[in-house]
């Protein structure tokens, strides 16, 4: 294959969500060896990691300076009458913040890309840190996410290292020791996860990337599952049935329902 051909192959199997439109920075070849990590957008920190780090929470205390100047602007030019859209210190305000945004992804993936891992785990992003505006949540989820998306492309192309996406439904309700697996809404309470069958306790955003590691052995895609959240958790149950460590949620049949998505999410995604 000349490098050209292959060039555009890497492109197509980097974009892990579909979009093609990011320039190329390198041809790594795909790893084989190391191990899967599986990461959460946490709401006190930017990543929890499978392997139970909690990465990005000085970050939080920088984003809430930065969103008392953002709101104190905003509310004077509100004063003022003057439109945000018009108000040059009010868009450098904005860029700022996702340069900052951007930075930290960058910087907090290239501490993991250094490691030995084989491929990242990733939910659908969904950027939202607790105890900040509505305003300066907005900014950060459309420059985390663009952010992220390069820059997990970019790491495919720099490093080998693969992404898979995977659907996250009810990860946070779910337990993560493989031997258990239990979805229920009580199992957490805050940054807490205590799960009410095997009584395993675990930070919650650690315990929810662990459920989206694990998850990839289902290989359950978003594009696959967007549609199947109900199913989702009728195989979720199904799986918990089989080995319930207490023994108190064996009772439910639901084998025929569950044994078709099985076969219809076991098959490679073609892009990850
Ligand atoms: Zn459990």
């Amino acid at each position: 294959m000349h490098d050209k051909a292959r060039g555009k192959d890497a492109a197509a199997a980097a974009s892990f969500d579909g979009r093609d439109d990011h320039p190329l920075g390198g041809n790594a070849p795909a790893r084989k060896k190391g191990s899967r990590m599986g990461l959460d957008w946490g709401l006190n920190s930017l990543f929890a990691t499978s392997d139970g780090r909690l990465l990005g929470r000085k970050m939080l205390h920088r984003l809430k300076e930065l969103d008392k100047i953002l709101m104190d602007y905003t509310a004077e030019l509100h004063k003022k009458g003057i439109k945000l859209k018009t108000d040059k210190k009010y868009q450098s305000l904005q860029r700022r913040i996702s340069e900052y945004a951007k930075n930290e992804v960058g910087r907090l993936l290239n501490i993991l890309a250094d490691e030995d891992i084989l491929e990242f785990v990733v939910e659908k992003l969904d950027f939202r840190f607790g105890g900040l505006s509505k305003r300066l949540n907005r900014i950060l989820t459309r420059a985390g996410r663009a952010a992220v998306t390069i820059k997990l492309n970019r790491l495919k192309e720099t490093h080998g290292i693969n992404t898979t996406e995977v659907n996250s439904a009810y990860t946070s309700q779910e337990c993560s020791n493989p031997k258990c697996g239990y979805v229920d809404k009580k199992n957490r309470r805050q940054s807490q996860f205590h799960c009410k069958c095997c009584g395993m306790k675990l930070q919650a955003d650690v315990n929810a990337a662990r459920s989206i590691k694990e998850r990839r052995s289902f290989l359950i895609t978003t594009r696959q599952a967007k549609s199947v959240r109900d199913n989702i958790y009728d195989l979720l149950g199904d799986r918990h049935r089989k080995q319930c460590p207490s023994g108190r949620h064996t009772t439910v049949e639901t084998v025929g329902a569950t044994a078709a998505i099985i076969s219809a999410v076991n098959q490679e995604p073609s892009h990850v």
